[in-house]
């Protein structure tokens, strides 16, 4: 009898659950698709199942008889943010960075990477706080490939994540970073002969990389037409293998070789040099996706000059999204400035920070090259990197392309669909429309207006899961 009674209970339960879950619906909010095409105003948005079934005006879409309805009047509803340049196997902080010079004995890279590795849902858990849906993981080790976060996504509280793995490189000599005596464990592979590329493509299909992506740095001038040759053998090979091929290059000549080798994506901006006619033709010509990553360079700087003068950052992070643990190494200045090498000091970190402000304007120059040139952008932040945070770093991001020139109405797209082409993704998230993934967000301020209403964020779906952003939250605010 009780048994019979609690499997009905579970039953009509189940049968609840299935019919309010399955339906949803938003109204009355400015649709902005992430197509770059015609706002809806009081629009309609109809999930069924995490898709999205309707998307238009409020005629166009009936709401369907048991939905449920969430009336968001007065809002602004764009796809969810795409980060097209992340790290998992990095925190936010210099303790991810030995190669940064200063963390002494203070904090131990395996046990930096055991952590990051042990615990990526906080990573997940700061995009979806932030209104990012998508990140794409451009380098870190195996386990940023193959670990669950990565590759059991389909699911409310994670994002999308493609991930490229170990970085193929010619740069010997990264000391701190190879830790690992088995392949697993080292985030760089060898590029220093043919066979090594041979090589460096077996175990991404083994591990089942999303692309294969070359640390392409300006050889000495008696290595050029070795290392060159090089890089164009690994496109070539990459291409054979049916591997996206994305690189790393950041001054203009060993960028456009990147390109002629095939690159389909420029992780970051080129900040040596102004592009010129052939760097825009290449780009452009074969539709190669540019990731500007404006302000990591100098999150690096801010992050060095807080420990030279021991004096924390600012952590922007407007809807407390940041992880409890990062804000406080990012706050404890005090341990890495008593082990800090007496050469990095005041001075030097000032210089640092006036180098990178330059670095930043050149950048912000050749992103307008390349926009008006009609070049694919994807927004990038490089999170994971010092100062640079998993999530809200996306925020300024954004704002340093409009700082640029770019306008806020066309910045919408370059942070959520052209992520999802830069991704392969296209055909499922990144734009507001019937058929793809229901993942998007709901702002208070129009985005049209200024790309900073993105911190205005007041809901997120992802896989037609409507949560409300105070939900998202990580941590309490100060
Ligand atoms: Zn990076």
């Amino acid at each position: 009898m009780t048994r019979t009674l609690i499997a009905l209970t579970a039953t009509s339960l189940m049968a609840l659950t299935t019919a309010t879950a399955q339906t949803t619906a938003l109204t009355g909010a400015t649709v902005l698709d992430g197509t770059g095409g015609p706002a809806i105003e009081g629009g309609t948005v109809i999930v069924e199942d995490g898709r999205l079934a309707c998307v238009g005006a409020a005629e166009a879409c009936p709401v369907p008889e048991g939905a449920t309805v969430t009336d968001v009047s007065g809002h602004f509803i764009t796809p969810g943010l795409v980060d097209a340049h992340v790290h998992f196997g990095q925190t936010g902080w210099l303790d991810g960075r030995p190669d940064s010079g200063v963390l002494g004995d203070v904090y131990a890279y395996d046990e930096t990477i055991a952590s990051a590795k042990a615990h990526p849902e906080r990573w997940h858990e700061a995009y979806l706080c932030t209104g990012i849906t998508a990140v794409y993981d451009v380098g870190g080790q195996a386990w940023t490939v193959t670990g669950e976060h990565a590759t059991d996504t389909d699911r409310p509280d994670r994002v999308h994540v493609r991930a490229a793995g170990p970085l193929t490189t010619h740069v010997e000599n990264n000391a701190g970073f190879m830790t690992g005596a088995v392949a697993d464990e080292a985030l760089f592979l060898p590029m220093q002969e043919n066979a090594d590329i041979a090589g460096n493509i077996a175990f991404l299909q083994e591990i089942g990389a999303h692309a294969m992506k070359v640390w392409y740095l300006a050889p000495s001038d008696e290595d050029r037409e070795r290392l060159d040759a090089l890089m164009m053998a690994a496109g070539a090979a990459a291409d054979d293998a049916g591997l996206p091929l994305i690189v790393h290059a950041t001054s203009l000549r060993e960028a456009k070789i990147a390109l002629q080798a095939g690159a389909e994506m420029l992780v970051h901006s080129v900040d040596d040099a102004p592009v010129d006619a052939e760097f825009l033709r290449l780009l452009t010509e074969n539709d190669v996706v540019y990731a500007p990553t404006l302000q990591a360079g100098r999150n690096w700087a801010r992050a060095l000059a807080s420990v030279a003068v021991d004096s924390p950052a600012p952590i922007d992070d407007p809807n407390n999204c940041v992880d409890a643990d990062i804000r406080a190494r990012i706050n404890d200045t005090g341990s890495l400035n008593a082990n800090l090498p007496p050469r990095l000091d005041f001075g030097w970190a000032i210089n640092r920070l006036e180098n990178a402000g330059a670095e930043v304007l050149q950048m912000q120059q050749n992103l307008v090259a390349v926009h008006e040139a009609g070049g694919l952008i994807a927004t990038a932040t490089d999170a994971g990197n010092p100062m640079t945070l998993h999530g809200p770093s996306i925020y300024e991001e954004m704002e340093l392309m409009e700082a640029a020139g770019i306008d806020p109405a066309e910045i919408i797209t370059l942070s959520t669909r052209n992520g999802a082409i830069a991704m392969g993704l296209e055909g499922e998230t990144g734009t507001i429309e019937a058929g793809k993934i229901a993942d998007l967000i709901v702002l208070a301020e129009d985005p049209r207006e200024s790309t900073s209403a993105f911190r205005s964020l007041t809901h997120v779906m992802r896989l037609g899961v409507l949560t409300p952003q105070s939900a998202l939250q990580v941590h309490d605010g100060e």
